[in-house]
This record gives structure tokens, sequence and C-alpha cells, in this order.
């Protein structure tokens, strides 16, 4: 069985789309004659000509152990080298009855899911597609466990995943892509207006050798609003947070904050906001965590500044920071 040209196809514009996927997230999935092949855990989807991205899995041994509630459905359902395994959300493509699945952390999606209460005010953008909405629940099998009965019980094709991201099915690759795209640009209300960076004010602090300036100019936009910097030094928004920014972001008022937070070791170094200057990241940040700033950024300054963020608790938290299958997509990022 090959590979639909399609799939590799879509796989490389969504992750050639930054809006829709930052980094090693998102990931989509193809179903025939009870075998998936879905993408490799930690590989780019924006990869999918460049090399192969696609592990091939049992998809009957997958399903019938969510079935009887096995903890690791995924265990022993693909075969190939140990670098190769399947993606994380691996069941939940599984449960999706679709045979082209594609599941991403579009930040106009986010901007929504991330706040409190937003089903309740969602639905007007989104006449006439199937949808259902469910609370975060750890990627993987948590995820797929809650997802079960809801999706057997609407026959929705389209699940919003709290603080987590989009899921969709159909019959065609394209499809597929059209539902997403689709949705993102419905979900897109507009963001805060953009100011002109003043670098001049950025480098003085440049001459400390600890920091650099990010990759993506857009970042540094947040630093105007202290609304905005708020939402973000408040709390963890989405589980890639914790996995690729493990030292946090902080907000910082002036130049002696600056120097305070230097003394601190290469490795705690946290992103800092300057308030109304810019942002400045830790000189050995990968380009894996400047791409989740930047998805997180432009999630952030997408919500409208009335409304209250949904943060993950305590113990969502320490569910990701202790996970091995993350260790393994951190590895792969390195
Ligand atoms: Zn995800």
């Amino acid at each position: 069985m090959k590979i639909p040209t399609s799939l590799i196809e879509i796989a490389e514009k969504v992750g050639n789309d930054i809006t829709l996927v930052q980094g090693p997230g998102g990931n989509i999935s193809y179903k025939k004659n009870n075998i998936m092949y879905i993408k490799a855990s930690g590989t780019k989807m924006s990869d999918a000509k460049k090399k192969n991205i696609f592990v091939k899995t049992d998809l009957l041994k997958i399903i019938t152990a969510i079935e009887s509630n096995d903890p690791d459905p995924i265990k022993n359902s693909w075969s190939g080298d140990g670098l190769m395994k399947p993606s994380i959300e691996t069941s939940m493509h599984a449960i999706m009855p679709h045979t082209y699945v594609l599941h991403v952390h579009c930040v106009n999606t986010l901007s929504w899911i991330v706040q409190k209460n937003f089903q309740k005010r969602i639905g007007i953008h989104l006449k006439d597609i199937k949808w259902i909405a469910i609370p975060y629940k750890k990627p993987g099998v948590c995820l797929s466990n809650a997802l079960k009965v809801p999706l057997r019980e609407s026959n929705a094709n389209v699940i919003f995943l709290s603080n987590h991201g989009i899921i969709a099915g159909s019959n065609s690759a394209n499809d597929v892509f059209s539902i997403i795209k689709n949705i993102s640009q419905k979900l897109f209300l507009g963001e805060l207006e953009k100011k002109i960076i003043d670098f001049s004010k950025i480098d003085k602090y440049l001459f400390n050798k600890k920091y650099k300036l990010p990759e993506y100019e857009y970042v540094h936009q947040i630093a105007f609003s202290y609304k905005y910097s708020q939402m973000a030094t408040k709390g963890i928004i989405f589980p890639d947070q914790i996995v690729f920014l493990e030292n946090g972001i902080r907000y910082i008022n002036n130049y002696d904050e600056f120097i305070k937070i230097c003394n601190l070791e290469d490795n705690k170094l946290p992103i800092l906001i300057i308030k109304n200057v810019g942002v400045l990241v830790p000189k050995c940040l990968k380009e894996v965590s400047e791409d989740i700033l930047l998805g997180l950024f432009m999630t952030i300054l997408r919500i409208p500044q009335n409304n209250s963020i949904s943060y993950l608790n305590n113990s969502d938290i320490k569910d990701i920071i202790n996970w091995d299958m993350e260790k393994h997509r951190q590895m792969m990022n390195k």
C-alpha cells in the first residue's frame, strides 16, 4: 500500500503555514484496510516532501486496544527503527472514523479555545459545521478516551480540543485541509494593531551576550500591551509551551531588572518581555522554541482584550513535564 500523494502534499502545505502548526506540532493520518499511516512523533509536517515522515501502524490493533481501555494502545502497533515512533496523538486519529484526519494547533482557533466558556460564543461563526468541543485533556490516550463517547454520539467531523487545537476528518486530504482552513479564517476576528519597533531601544540590552533578538519580529508586539503581556506571563495556555518554552516568560520594566535576570544560569533564562521596548530570547533558544513562541504570541494577540483565559492547572502541567513521549519529541528537536 502506497502513501497517497495528496497526503504528502497537504502535510507539507499545512507544515509551511505557521498559523496552523509550529515546530513539530500537528499531524495528519490516512486509513485504509485496517492500516493507518500517521506522522511520526517529533517530525515536521513541512518535511513531508523531503523525507518520509510517516509511520505505518496496525489500525485494528490500536482500535481494539482503545476499546479495551489499554493504557498504551499504540504499543507494538508499528514496526521500523526506534526513532520513527507514531505521533503522541495516534490514538486520537485512530478513533476518528474518517479516512483522512488532520490535527493542527491553529492560532486563530487557539485564540478562542483558550478562553473561558468559548463553547457558548464560538457557534455563531461555525454555521453548517458539525462540531463539538471537549475540555482539556493530556494529549494521547487520556484525550482519545475523553473523545470516544462525544465523537460517537455527535457524529461530528470537527472537534475543538480546549487549550490544544482542532481535529477534523474527511474522505480526502484536500477536503480535510479546506475544512480546517475555512474554520481558521472564520475564527480570525482581528489582532492587536501593530506598532513600529524602535530597535535603538533594544540595542543596550544586546550588549549582554546572554540574550538575542527573537527570530520573528512579530513577537515584539506583545511588549506594547500590558494586558497581553500579563496573559503571556500568568500561566500556561497550551502543552507545547511547557515542552519548548520550559523556562517561562517574564515581564520586566527596565534595564536594572534585566541585569538581575542575566545572573541566572544559561539553562534557566526565561523569555523576556521588556515594557514598551520588545522581546528578547536566550541566546541558546532553539528554532523549534522560536516557532512555539511565535504561535503563542500570535494566539494571545488575537484574543479580545476583555476575555479571560483558562490556563492549564498544576496537575496538567506536571503530567506533561513527566511524560516520556514528550521527552522523545524534545530530543528529536534538539
Ligand atoms: Zn496537538
